[in-house]
């Protein structure tokens, strides 16, 4: 029940100055190698039982001015010296973990009645595809666990995300990476569709949309973030109907929020 609100701390440090954190039974903290010296709580760093004692929204100064001045670009730069597979590798970590606290928070509101199916948009909704082919509709609860275990058993296979240094990334993590920001792009599209007034209710509107537009500038920038996936209507063949965020997209690429 819970196994998807409580993500695993990291098991390695990326970068030798980066954080490191050991198995402790702790919250887990960022994964991040510290673009700012507050990157640890630009999304939050409270996990497990951590969560309701201390509200996401007490936790992003950083992100909220960050969301105000419009820079993401600059956070979202590959720093130097650094792998771009690692880089890219830790920021998914990040961004899973941050998505996935925050879907925790809200999880209440998120049931087999309130949404039957995985919406993001007021016409679509998302279909799971089995590994075989096969696709279903889902529950959005039950969807949601499906893409957090798998991204969470993908985290753990030490031959997609190695974790020791120098240790080759598989050929094919370009591929999965792009799955797994693809998943969560849809998680994204339904707690915006479907739970935002829970997001107001929690007043972590600023942070939750600080979050989401790191996620977009860092797909723009690694080419993770597909056109059609953000817009939909068109092409995909998950649904007929537009993303409910895509025009949250546009948005922010008006106000210089995100590049054009
Ligand atoms: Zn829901």
């Amino acid at each position: 029940m819970s196994r998807n609100r409580a993500p695993r701390p990291p098991r390695r440090s990326p970068t030798p100055s980066g954080p490191q954190r050991k198995d402790s039974g702790g919250p887990p903290s960022s994964r991040s190698p510290s673009p700012s010296p507050s990157s640890n709580s630009a999304h939050g760093e409270e996990g497990g039982n951590g969560v309701r004692e201390k509200p996401l929204y007490l936790c992003s100064p950083f992100a909220d001015a960050a969301l105000v001045k419009g820079n993401f670009k600059t956070i979202v730069m590959l720093p130097k010296y650094t792998d771009i597979m690692e880089w890219v590798a830790v920021n998914m970590f990040d961004f899973y973990t941050n998505l996935n606290e925050f879907y925790g928070v809200i999880s209440e509101t998120c049931t087999q009645a309130t949404c039957p199916t995985m919406s993001g948009g007021p016409t679509l909704n998302y279909v799971w595809t089995h590994q075989g082919g096969k696709q279903v509709m889902l529950p959005a609860p039950t969807y949601i666990d499906y893409v957090m275990t798998s991204i969470q058993n993908l985290i753990d296979d030490e031959n997609i995300f190695p974790t020791k240094t120098n240790q080759p990334f598989h050929p094919s993590f370009p591929a999965t990476i792009r799955t797994v920001y693809r998943q969560l792009l849809r998680v994204f599209a339904h707690i915006y569709h479907a739970h935002y007034p829970a997001i107001l209710h929690l007043r972590s509107e600023p942070h939750f949309n600080s979050l989401f537009a790191h996620f977009l500038a860092f797909g723009r920038e690694y080419e993770l973030l597909e056109v059609r996936d953000i817009k939909g209507g068109d092409g995909n063949g998950n649904g007929k109907g537009e993303v409910g965020v895509g025009l949250l997209w546009e948005r922010w690429k008006e106000k210089g929020i995100l590049e054009g």
